[in-house]
């Protein structure tokens, strides 16, 4: 057994020469990155998409074909290139392999390798959330596995600031793998409030709470809904405006009450992501003032590392076990 498998794409020139994966450069720039992280090479168990070299330009297009020469039910590997059937058997040899090993955590080092067990490609849109293998994936090898997509060390030869982030993942790889099931945080969201349970909120969690954090959502000049968060595990969303553009609420007289919420929410000690412009709309559009915004996700982070995005969603790769959500919001999800 294994606690952490990394699944590269194919061979080059020194891996072909030797026979074993990652033994050049891209093995070079691994192994420095897997020691930051906190491990090391050689306790992993290493392998390969294609334990082949694609001749002649060690580019896994070679071993692609249109979509007629693919393997049947795969999608394809990159735009209109499907990898040909008679390169099947190598995934069949990837599955023995993860069978075999059962490991905890499996990191899809690149497009190929995520390719192979999430059947989703986009790698920077999926690189850092713990996923599922496919469905059909799954199937082939008996259960589920906890995947972890991350760039190629390729790539990052290539590109050398998204060595950080890589890093990153290879520590969320290490934290993730003592246990093969997919931990996520649990949470109680209340959505779809009434006014009588905006009250109960209030009394049981906010006037309790130290630090809000506080999230709006905007459509035009209105916000469409706020969120307020006193702690890790609950959440409340107010909704104000509906997709067709009515209110939410029946009347003006609730909306107004349910606004009053928000204004007395905003006066404590309250914690934002890019609160600058949470802040500047609430003022603006609607005249409530946000005195005590003490932190701001967004610009801890960019003090801590400048060189790196800034955005919610990679915030949340980064400090997380979140699901990559704004790619299922799109409908992305292993298809
Ligand atoms: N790149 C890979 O994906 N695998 C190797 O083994 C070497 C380079």
């Amino acid at each position: 057994m294994t606690d952490i498998m990394l699944v590269g794409e194919a061979w080059g020139e020194k891996e072909e020469e030797a026979g074993r994966p990652f033994v050049g450069a891209s093995g070079w720039l691994l192994k420095q990155m897997i020691g930051h992280a906190g491990f090391s090479f050689n306790e992993c168990y290493v392998t390969n998409v294609f334990n082949l070299r694609p001749k002649p330009s060690n580019d896994v297009k070679n071993l692609c074909g249109n979509k007629a020469e693919g393997i049947p039910g795969l999608p394809e590997l990159t735009k209109g290139k499907y990898v040909k059937r008679e390169y099947a058997g190598e995934l069949d040899r990837l599955f023995d392999e993860i069978r075999r090993e059962e490991p905890n955590i499996i990191v899809a080092l690149g497009a190929t390798a995520a390719w192979a067990l999430l059947r989703s490609s986009g790698i920077k849109s999926i690189r850092g959330a713990i996923a599922p293998s496919h469905p059909a994936v799954s199937d082939l090898l008996g259960r589920e596995y906890k995947i972890l997509p991350t760039y190629h060390p390729a790539m990052i030869l290539r590109d050398f600031s998204a060595r950080p982030v890589g890093i990153a993942d290879l520590s969320k790889a290490l934290r993730e793998s003592t246990t093969p099931e997919v931990s996520r945080p649990e949470r109680f969201i209340w959505i779809e409030p009434t006014l009588a349970d905006l009250e109960e909120y209030d009394r049981e969690f906010i006037q309790p709470a130290s630090l809000l954090s506080i999230d709006i959502e905007t459509k035009g000049d209105q916000i469409t809904c706020i969120g307020f968060a006193p702690n890790e595990a609950s959440a409340i969303v107010i909704p104000l405006f509906l997709e067709n553009g009515k209110s939410y609420w029946h009347t003006p007289e609730e909306e107004v009450a349910a606004l009053r919420y928000v204004r007395r929410w905003c006066q404590k000690p309250a914690l934002f992501q890019n609160g600058l412009y949470d802040i500047h709309f609430l003022w603006r559009r609607y005249g409530i003032p946000v005195p005590q915004a003490v932190e701001d996700t967004m610009l801890l982070h960019h003090a801590w590392m400048p060189e790196m995005e800034k955005g919610l969603g990679f915030l949340a790769t980064l400090y997380t076990n979140e699901a990559s959500w704004k790619f299922m919001r799109k409908g992305l999800k292993h298809d």
